[in-house]
């Protein structure tokens, strides 16, 4: 793989109630692009964007002053509260109009923006996804990583592939970004997208640091809320389980009418209960076997409406501009 032309970076920052953090993020994330751009690895144009997800505080005046003092500072201001994801993508949006490189870093300095030239070089050897991992934890909570193994686990069961320990620190080239964006569903759970994506990608891996200033605006409801969006957005496993337990149900009812009979010819059943527990449980069965067989359209009708790309192409000698602009 060589470079036809260095190519634009853009580092995504989403941002939520950051005012006590940003004034020790920006500079570093400054210092870093400088040098990237003094290495000549990217090239001069390259930016930072902040994405300013609906802040309560400070935290767009902060960007906008922000910009004044550096022309590689920009912002982007939603209209109110988001979510991480969605402030994600609309930064990533974005930055691809313009952008060979999109990098996603939290605004807390929770992951180390010193392994960004390392992303930048890995890119340029080739790579279209680079993922930044914690091999390291320690300074997160025993409850946050337990939380997060047991979500790994039921995702695994599920059939996603996760990549673990990764969180949105990362670099996508401009075709990955393409062909996410072509997913169209209006809660996207990037993380389990992107490895579906298909893409060469390599890991990177990093130690976790305790967050730098501010609180962080994961509560254990959100995060609930983040690990449902995961399960439901990737799988119908939770409809199948419905249908296995009804089917289950019904077969246990089966059994005990069988039993019920047998009892009823050697005149020891109780008058009126059982026919009544028998029925009860059949059509409970029943009953959860109808629900999970419209749950299957359900679901089916819920993957048809994400609406994304049947396929994704990585490489076309046929068309003459498909190749990005910075790859030979
Ligand atoms: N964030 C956001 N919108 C939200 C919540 C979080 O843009 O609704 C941003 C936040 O500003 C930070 C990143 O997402 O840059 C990760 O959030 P945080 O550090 O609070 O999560 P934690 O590290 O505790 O999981
Ligand atoms: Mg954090």
């Amino acid at each position: 793989m060589t470079l036809k032309q260095l190519p634009r970076l853009a580092i995504v920052v989403p941002c939520y109630n950051e005012e006590p953090v940003l004034p020790t993020t920006a500079p570093i994330l400054a210092d870093i692009l400088t040098q990237l751009i003094h290495d000549r690895l990217v090239t001069a144009d390259s930016r930072i964007l902040f994405v300013d997800d609906g802040s309560r505080d400070r935290t767009w005046q902060l960007i906008d002053q922000l910009r004044t003092q550096n022309s590689h500072f920009t912002g982007l201001k939603l209209s109110r509260n988001y979510g991480q994801e969605a402030a994600l993508m609309a930064g990533m949006e974005t930055a691809a109009r313009q952008a060979d490189y999109v990098i996603t870093i939290d605004a807390d300095l929770q992951d180390d923006p010193t392994l960004i030239p390392a992303m930048v070089t890995q890119a340029h050897a080739g790579y279209d996804v680079i993922y930044g991992v914690r091999n390291d934890r320690s300074t997160d909570s025993w409850f946050k990583r337990t939380t997060a193994n047991g979500f790994y686990w039921v995702m695994g069961k599920l059939g996603v592939n996760l990549i673990p320990n990764h969180s949105d620190f990362r670099l996508l080239t401009h075709p990955v970004l393409v062909a996410l964006m072509r997913c169209h569903e209006t809660r996207p759970f990037i993380r389990g997208i992107i490895p579906q994506l298909g893409f060469p990608a390599t890991k990177l891996y990093y130690k976790r640091q305790p967050r730098q200033a501010g609180v962080s605006k994961y509560p254990l409801r959100k995060m609930l809320r983040f690990a449902l969006d995961g399960i439901l957005s990737f799988s119908v496993a939770p409809i199948r389980a419905l249908l296995v337990a009804g089917l289950t149900i019904c077969g246990g009812a089966l059994l005990m009418i069988l039993w019920i009979l047998i009892q009823h010819f050697r005149g020891t059943v109780v008058t009126g209960w059982s026919s009544i527990m028998a029925s009860l449980w059949f059509l409970g069965g029943f009953q959860l076997v109808a629900i999970s067989i419209i749950g299957e359209y359900v679901g089916r009708t819920f993957t048809e409406v994400k609406h994304r790309p049947r396929f994704i192409i990585q490489t076309d000698t046929y068309t003459p501009s498909f190749t990005a602009a910075y790859r030979e």
